[in-house]
């Protein structure tokens, strides 16, 4: 579908497990990292993202609770950007590992534009405990 509604993917990370964040009493969450080549606005994109969301009928009744699907832009090539609707880079990036370890893994020298660190720079500075896990270990 991202392929389809957004563009072509140049990139994909492995599939990470996550022990769940914040509200921790749920099963464990799968993430993964894209690159998408686009050539549209920051809005329009998360307006397709957001599409993707509703036609795979996320359902979300908690916040930070059971998903079934939530695609967030984390960076947009070095736009920085606060508006009401989005953020960028996605203000939580650098503090979930989630995040971080998949976006090391498609490229550690990713550079993010606010913090001026690359993305292993990130990850090793990192103190989110959380545990994270490789699905398909092969695919690294
Ligand atoms: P969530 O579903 O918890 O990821 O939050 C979705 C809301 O966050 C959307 O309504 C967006 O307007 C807002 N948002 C702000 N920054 C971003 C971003 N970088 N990527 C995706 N959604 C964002």
């Amino acid at each position: 579908m991202i392929e389809a509604e957004v563009g072509p993917i140049t990139a994909a990370s492995a599939i990470y497990e996550t022990e769940a964040w914040g509200v921790v009493d749920q099963d464990s969450f799968l993430n993964m990292a894209l690159a998408v080549e686009y050539y549209g606005t920051p809005q329009r994109l998360l307006s397709a993202t957001q599409q993707i969301e509703n036609v795979l009928g996320r359902k979300r009744t908690k916040h930070w609770g059971p998903r079934t699907i939530d695609i967030d832009i984390m960076l947009y090539d070095s736009i920085v950007m606060d508006t009401d609707q989005l953020t960028i880079p996605h203000s939580m990036m650098h503090e979930r590992n989630f995040v971080l370890f998949p976006m090391a893994e498609l490229d550690p020298h990713l550079v993010h534009p606010v913090l001026q660190k690359s993305m292993q720079q990130l990850l090793d500075e990192s103190t989110d405990q959380s545990f994270v896990t490789v699905v398909n270990p092969e695919y690294v």
